[in-house]
């Protein structure tokens, strides 16, 4: 499975994970059906109460209400837009799911009333350079919860991925950056300076 997370939604994280400082923050991802397994974030909600430094408490009523404008917003075009899982913050940890994050999001997509095939969980902090550090894990019912590739789309931005494999312990850095174009066409400076 692939997430695409496009600049504007990586810029609104970084704002709102600088702004958090050490608090953790969280909310839903709502997203669109690109292709195949590939989702596209077009739009998160910040909860900004009910996190401490080390764990984040979601409110279920407050996410409701942030679903029914996505659905109105999107002419209730379920198939193509929808609800794609939870993100949060971990400020003083790895951006990788931990035990309780990785039973809560299985007890979310295994609950008949929410009613979904799988839900994202993306976990994120600020990087030292201020770049998004982030890890993505897909759970569906009855399953084991599968690492899930990270992408910008289109256009590029750079930021810094850590994705959580399947033992979720392991580690994988993907470094996606904007690669300049004129590399390739760089003229030789060592003629130039012989033609001297
Ligand atoms: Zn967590």
């Amino acid at each position: 499975m692939q997430l695409q997370l496009p600049g504007p939604v990586v810029k609104r994280l970084l704002e709102e994970l600088q702004v958090a400082g050490s608090n953790e923050i969280g909310g839903l991802l709502m997203g669109e059906h690109v292709r195949d397994d590939t989702f596209r974030v077009i739009d998160i909600s910040v909860q900004r109460s009910g996190g401490s430094g080390a764990c984040f408490v979601r409110d279920p009523a407050l996410h409701q209400e942030t679903l029914q404008a996505f659905f109105a917003r999107t002419n209730g075009d379920y198939a193509r837009f929808n609800y794609l899982g939870e993100w949060h913050s971990h400020p003083a940890f790895e951006p990788l799911p931990s035990g309780v994050d990785i039973a809560t999001m299985q007890s979310i997509v295994e609950d008949t009333a929410v009613g979904v095939h799988f839900l994202i969980l993306l976990v994120a902090r600020l990087g030292d350079r201020r770049n998004l550090e982030a890890s993505a894990t897909a759970f569906i019912p009855q399953g084991r919860p599968m690492n899930v590739s990270i992408s910008s789309g289109p256009p590029a931005t750079r930021f810094r991925v850590l994705q959580s494999l399947r033992s979720l312990y392991a580690r994988l850095t993907l470094r996606v950056s904007a690669r300049p174009d004129g590399l390739t066409n760089r003229r030789p400076l060592m003629q130039e300076e012989g033609k001297k």
